[in-house]
Formats: C-alpha cells, structure tokens, sequence
C-alpha cells in the first residue's frame, strides 16, 4: 500500500482503495498527493478512528472545496442492515457491504470487556460439519477495511471502547493472511487495542501457521482441534484430510518457538462423539509438553446438523481427565445463544431480514 500511494504523483491516478485500515503514513502520503499540508493526514487519521466518520464530506475541518473533491472517494464503512440482541447483551450484527454481501459480526460484552467476533471472509470453504457458516458455502474475502469496519461499528452500537477481537466469526483468517494482517495491524496501532488482545482462530491450513509466525505477532493464536486423532478429525473437518493431525501439531510446535508464545487448542465438545475418556487421554498425550491451553466450546446447536450438546457431568470428567494429566484447560461460556450468535451459529439466516 505505502509503495503503491508513493509511486502516485497526479490527483487523477490516486487509487481507490478504501481508506479505512490506512495507516497514518499512509493517510498523511494520501493527502499530500492533493498537495494539502501533511497535518491534514493525523485529521483525517482522527475523523476516520475516532470520530466514526463515514464520508470524506463529514470532515467538517477540512476545506469545503477538496471536500466536495473529495466527495466521492470511499473510506470503507459498511451499512448495519439487521442486529440482533441476545438475553446476555450480546449483540449480532449483520453487516452489507458495498457489493451487497452480508457478513456477520457480535459484539460481547463482559463486566470489563467489550469483545468483538469478526469475520475474515463472506463464507467459509471449510465445510466443517458442526458449523452453519461452513453449511453455507464460500463467497470471498473480506478486504481489510471491512474487516476494520466491523471493530468500529460494534464501538459505535455499543458506545464503548473494543477490547478484545477474536477472528472467529464467519471464515478462516488464514486463507485470507494479508487482509487479516493488515487489519490487525490497524485494529492495533490505529485503534489502540492492544496486540496480546487479539485472536486469530484457524483450522489450520498447511504452511500457514509457520508462516504467521514469521510476523511475530504478539496477537494468541488459537487452533480449531476438536478431535483427538487423525480419523476423527477428518470425520468433522473435511480440509483435514490433506493435514494430517501430527503435521498440524508440529507447525503449532515450531509457532511457540518462533514466537515465544502458546498456543490455544479450541476443542468443541460433542456428546459422545469426541468427549469420552477415551479422547481426553490421547489428547493429552499428544499435548504433553506443549506450551499450550485447551478451550473446550461445548456445541451450539445449528439446525443443519445433528450433533448434542455435552451435559455438565461429562464436560467436567473430560476436563479433569486433562488436568490430571497437566494439560491446562477451560471451558468456553457460550454467549450470544439465543440471537444464534454464538460460536458457529453465525449463518446466512438473514435471508428473512432483507
Ligand atoms: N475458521 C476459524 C475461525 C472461525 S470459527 C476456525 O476454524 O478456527 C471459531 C470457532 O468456533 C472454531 O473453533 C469453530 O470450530 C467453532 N465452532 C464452529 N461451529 C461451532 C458450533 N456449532 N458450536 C461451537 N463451536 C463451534
């Protein structure tokens, strides 16, 4: 982006990418090239991160000329078409972009907290069994400035500063690297929330946890596991089929050395399906010694599948049986369950809300 605006040097061949998820390098580059002093760029910087502005025309600071100049010119932000509010204050939201796609995101708040769930991409071509946004196909990635629009928009429903993002609402993030590289770096510098608070989920996709490391984010990388051994997993996640379990776990490996930080292993529990005795044993012994934390997500129901969820009795045997054997592990509230927020319910149910 920095080359692409640098090599820019008449008005008519600015580009017209979204300015939502610049930098204020790139923002201060980006006013220059209309020959407007370089002060301009930390307002525009200000008007777009804080001030939520949604047109380069509500920048009541700049002068009114380049503004009707400027009118046309996209920062990036998306429509709210449809939310939903769930019993516990979680909030869905369904989000239209530009080209009409719809993708959703939940704001969650906690007493000290206020989370958000973003999605990477419009769809998902994972095709994970359990989950209702795989159910629903894949359509494409979503471009950084959407992907920042989503922190913003829950900012502004909420009327309250984001602490947290995790990126596990529709997608997978790592088929979509460098939109969700450079949206993290902007949720991090632009927004201010803080690298260590900020989550990037995967099923795992060959290569590519190696190759995040090389970022050296100090952002928690968590991996969608769900299963104990190689035949199971592929049972509930088609792609692992070409991933075997052993060389998932060694790029998960080489991740906590490259970066000095561990690894979350989500593990959603399906009543007797991957929560017996039996399972928590073998994925102990696949986790000994590894830097790393088990979060077990207790299935949300989708009706697309025909998966229960696990009563209290046996999550807590199959959490003990993983303690006892030294493996640190905790159990995801689920939240959102009623506004059909909660993790994998996120779907392409608003066909009905149009
Ligand atoms: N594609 C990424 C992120 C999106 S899903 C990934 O797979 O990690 C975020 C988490 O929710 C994943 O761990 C996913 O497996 C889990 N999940 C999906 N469907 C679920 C369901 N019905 N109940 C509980 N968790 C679910």
């Amino acid at each position: 982006m920095i080359q692409q605006l640098a090599s820019i040097d008449s008005v008519e061949q600015v580009s017209e990418v979204p300015l939502l998820g610049a930098s204020l390098a790139q923002l201060t580059k980006w006013v220059e090239q209309y020959g407007q002093p370089a002060y301009r760029g930390k307002q525009l910087h200000q008007w777009i991160y804080q001030k939520g502005a949604r047109s380069l025309l509500d920048i009541s600071v700049f002068p009114k000329q380049w503004r009707a100049e400027l009118a046309t010119f996209p920062i990036g932000r998306s429509q709210i078409h449809y939310q939903a509010k769930a019993l516990d204050g979680t909030i869905k939201l369904l989000l239209k972009l530009t080209d009409g796609q719809i993708v959703e995101t939940v704001g969650i708040p906690t007493e000290k907290r206020l989370t958000v769930c973003v999605s990477s991409q419009v769809g998902c071509p994972m095709a994970c069994d359990f989950c209702a946004t795989g159910k629903g196909g894949f359509k494409r990635n979503l471009e950084r400035h959407e992907i920042v629009d989503q922190v913003l928009t829950v900012q502004e429903v909420f009327g309250q500063r984001v602490s947290n993002v995790v990126f596990m609402g529709m997608g997978e993030p790592l088929l979509n690297t460098e939109n969700v590289l450079e949206a993290v770096r902007s949720l991090n510098e632009d927004i201010g929330i803080g690298q260590r608070l900020i989550t990037i989920s995967t099923v795992g996709i060959p290569g590519r946890i190696r190759k995040l490391a090389e970022h050296h984010l100090q952002s928690t990388l968590a991996v969608s596991l769900h299963a104990s051994n190689q035949s199971l997993r592929e049972q509930l996640i088609p792609s692992a089929r070409q991933y075997p379990l052993d060389a998932l776990l060694d790029e998960c490996r080489d991740y906590v050395k490259i970066t000095g930080r561990r690894v979350t292993f989500e593990y959603i529990v399906l009543a007797g399906v991957n929560d017996g005795m039996e399972q928590a044993i073998e994925l102990a012994e696949h986790l000994r010694g590894f830097q790393s934390h088990v979060n077990l997500i207790p299935y949300n129901p989708i009706s697309e599948a025909d998966y229960q969820r696990p009563d209290q009795r046996r999550l807590q045997s199959f959490m003990d049986a993983l303690k006892a054997r030294h493996v640190a592990v905790s159990v995801r509230r689920s939240r959102g369950l009623e506004a059909d927020a909660a993790c994998g319910q996120l779907r392409a149910s608003y066909a009905n809300k149009v």
